[in-house]
């Protein structure tokens, strides 16, 4: 037997299991079923990507089954036929699995089957910065359990996103290891067809954030193949239909490695056999050309992005600083010295240690990283602050949360067995801030206080005194006010041609890279993501157009922009690249815009989701009308300035209202004399897909909006 025989074999099952699937449906459904996934905008999206079909019942599934998928099934023994043979296998599995969906979501935790666009979406911005450095799809079982758990736990270890298929995953359930999509760990699903929900990420992300047009079956593959870093690890026994699978997944670029040897052929990069399963790990990276990034830290517990995502109960808690408590203080803060105050990686506990502390007491807790060096500015302090949320949360078993003096942070009972001490802590910090501000850091020292006292004073005279002192420099910083911009090019990564435009008052869509961060990434990296924008050549100041602004775009895009302004929703609005924490959309009848945040699951007045309105923009395309952005960005007096600023705002997620609540209202004081403006603003308490009672409610309010001239 061949290695194409075989693939073609496969398809053969997979197709059959296919018609049986949709003809049970169709026979007890009816061919008007509807069939969806749900949370996507992109219909059944593996075959709406390679196809270019939106496939909406059982009826059209069934049509496009005979016919395209069909028809890719070609036998013709060439290695483009085994490639389409093995993409069209995949085909059939989103069907056979969409077929389960019939009747909502049918799998229980912890199989997660079907991932959100916005869960999609939410994993961008870590692809692009190498959080996530790649994506491993295991299939079928290891050959023990603690085999099974050392190899996910290795890949979460160096970032690397797991999916598991098969046998793997209760292997892992025996091993109680912990699975989620926070964690990184996904269990796809016992039968091998859920191995589709992994290419739909894959196929999505070419949607989303690299704007391949639906159908470009080649413009997918190209995408997959240079831009998502996923391979396959492929227990044996491989069946054929796993081996039309593999075909499939090496078409998008995913390289199989396996520890079956029968029947199976080594293609250089593409398909290894590996039969020392200890060795698919180095075996896979190599494969896939991942480099992983490691900084050297003296610590005894696990460190990765992947533990951002735990969540450390109560009763699994040793201790808990806690700076929202009434008795004890928690915070942390960057310093600026004089170099002869810092001495090089000093790192001293001022107070007691962690088992000195009674088990499951909440503490006081101060992360105070004193830094120095020719070419720091204290404008990076809280730059660099800000990243301690995240430094400190890839510890596994201690969870961060919250910032400044409002930071609570859980070291668990696992962590501080595992001989976790607060010193730790201060490794951490020393170990993250010396390696990503190198440039400008040249000596770092670290106090960890918990002495409660201590936490006490220097809450108060160092930390709340910093913190005013910023806050103040904060809000003069106005476009107006700095003299120059940057650009942001970080999610070129996946999306080619998109160039965020970043101004003091408008931060980055992503909402993590404000005009401070693009400053200091500059500082850090002069020739990297973010350059610095003139403000030359004022166009037209109302709607931010500017000469240099637009040559820069066109840099930066290779052309593929030409022109952008910084406040305008309809005029050459700024791209997205498909990473935005909001997307915002025009709402016909006020003449309004709503604003949908990426954790909103439910309908807007549009009678559409965030899923549906993120479609609608992306991979770096102007769409008038529509505008990616971050939270922050809807307070801010620039939000839409060019059409009349905040007023236009008609609707929010009510949690996101809340959230910004003071925010919104001090800003349309200013701006326009209105009190309480937030309360003007609809929510999905008063309506969700009805823009009638949306507009009933606007008027009821007196909201400004009704006053406004059309935007269209
Ligand atoms: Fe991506 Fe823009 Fe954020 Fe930069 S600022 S990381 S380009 S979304
Ligand atoms: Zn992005």
């Amino acid at each position: 037997m061949t290695l194409i025989s075989r693939v073609f074999s496969g398809a053969d099952q997979w197709y059959d299991q296919a018609t049986e699937a949709v003809n049970n449906a169709i026979a007890k459904y009816g061919e008007d079923q509807a069939v969806d996934f749900g949370h996507t905008a992109y219909s059944l999206p593996c075959i709406y990507a390679m196809l270019g079909d939106k496939i909406g019942t059982l009826g059209e599934a069934k049509a496009i089954l005979e016919g395209k998928i069909k028809d890719l099934m070609t036998r013709q023994p060439r290695v483009k036929d085994v490639f389409t043979s093995g993409v069209a296998s995949a085909l059939c599995c989103e069907l056979i699995e969409v077929c389960k969906y019939i009747e909502g979501n049918p799998y229980e935790a912890p199989i997660i089957g079907h991932l959100t666009d916005a869960e999609i979406r939410e994993i961008g911005l870590p692809l692009v910065v190498d959080d996530i450095p790649g994506v491993a799809v295991i299939i079928g079982a290891a050959p023990s359990e603690e085999e099974a758990k050392a190899l996910v736990k290795g890949y979460q270890g160096k970032g690397i996103m797991v999916f598991m298929v098969g046998g793997i995953i209760d292997q892992c359930v025996a091993q109680n290891l912990e699975m989620n999509f926070k964690i990184r760990i996904i269990p796809c699903g016992y039968d091998l067809s859920s191995v589709i929900h992994v290419v739909s990420v894959a196929l999505r992300a070419a949607l989303i954030f690299g704007a391949i047009q639906p159908g470009d079956w080649d413009g997918m593959w190209e995408y997959t193949m240079k831009r998502v870093h996923a391979f396959v690890n492929a227990f044996e026994p491989v069946d054929d239909q796993t081996v039309a699978c593999g075909a499939g997944a090496i078409q998008l670029g995913f390289p199989v490695i396996t520890n079956q040897e029968e029947n199976i052929w080594n293609i250089p990069k593409s398909l290894i056999i590996q039969k020392d399963t200890t060795k698919f790990d180095p075996t896979s990276l190599e494969a896939r050309d991942i480099k992983i990034k490691i900084v050297q830290m003296d610590i005894p517990v696990s460190y990765a992005p992947a533990f951002e995502g735990e969540i450390i109960r109560r009763k699994q808690t040793q201790v808990d600083f806690n700076g929202a408590d009434v008795n004890e203080n928690a915070f942390e803060l960057v310093r600026t010295l004089p170099l002869s105050e810092v001495e090089d990686h000093k790192i001293e506990v001022i107070g007691p240690e962690i088992d000195e502390m009674e088990e499951g007491s909440m503490q006081s807790l101060a992360c105070v990283v004193e830094v120095a060096g020719k070419n720091m500015q204290t404008d990076f302090e809280p730059v660099f602050e800000r990243k301690f949320h995240n430094f400190i949360n890839c510890l596994e078993g201690i969870m961060h949360t919250g910032q400044r003096d409002l930071i609570r942070i859980r070291v668990s009972k696992d962590a501080f067995a595992a001989g976790f001490r607060a010193k730790h802590f201060g490794e951490v910090l020393y170990a993250k801030v010396k390696s990503e501000y190198a440039g400008v850091v040249d000596k770092c020292q670290v106090k960890i206080i918990t002495d409660h006292d201590l936490v006490k004073q220097h809450r108060a005279d160092w930390a709340q005194a910093a913190y005013a002192k910023r806050d103040e420099r904060l809000e003069s910083l106005t476009d107006e006010s700095v003299d120059v911009y940057y650009s942001c090019v970080l999610c070129q990564a996946f999306s080619p041609s998109h160039v965020c435009v970043v101004t003091p008052e408008r931060l980055g869509l992503c909402g993590a890279v404000s005009w401070l961060d693009a400053k200091a990434t500059n500082e850090l990296d002069p020739t990297g993501a973010c350059q610095i924008i003139g403000k030359g050549g004022c166009i037209d100041e109302e709607i931010g157009a500017y000469e240099e602004i637009n040559e820069a775009v066109n840099k930066y895009s290779r052309g593929a922009l030409e022109r952008v302004t910084l406040y305008s929703i309809m005029q050459d609005p700024m791209t997205s690249c498909g990473c935005f924490e909001c997307i915002c959309g025009i709402e016909p009848f006020s003449n309004g815009v709503v604003i949908v945040n990426r954790e909103h699951v439910g309908y807007t007045p549009l009678g559409m989701t965030f899923a549906d309105l993120a479609s609608m923009t992306g991979g770096g395309v102007q769409t008038p009308g529509f505008m990616g952005h971050g939270k922050s960005f809807i307070a801010s007096k620039k939000f839409m300035k060019a059409e009349g600023g905040i007023q236009r705002i008609v609707w929010l997620p009510k949690d996101l209202k809340d959230q910004l609540r003071d925010k919104i209202d001090k800003s349309a004081k200013e701006l326009y004399g209105i009190d309480n403006f937030t309360d003007m603003i609809a929510d999905e308490t008063v309506c969700e897909e009805d823009p009638e009672a949306l507009m009933a409610f606007l008027t009821e309010k007196g909201h400004p909006v009704l006053g406004l001239e059309p935007l269209m």
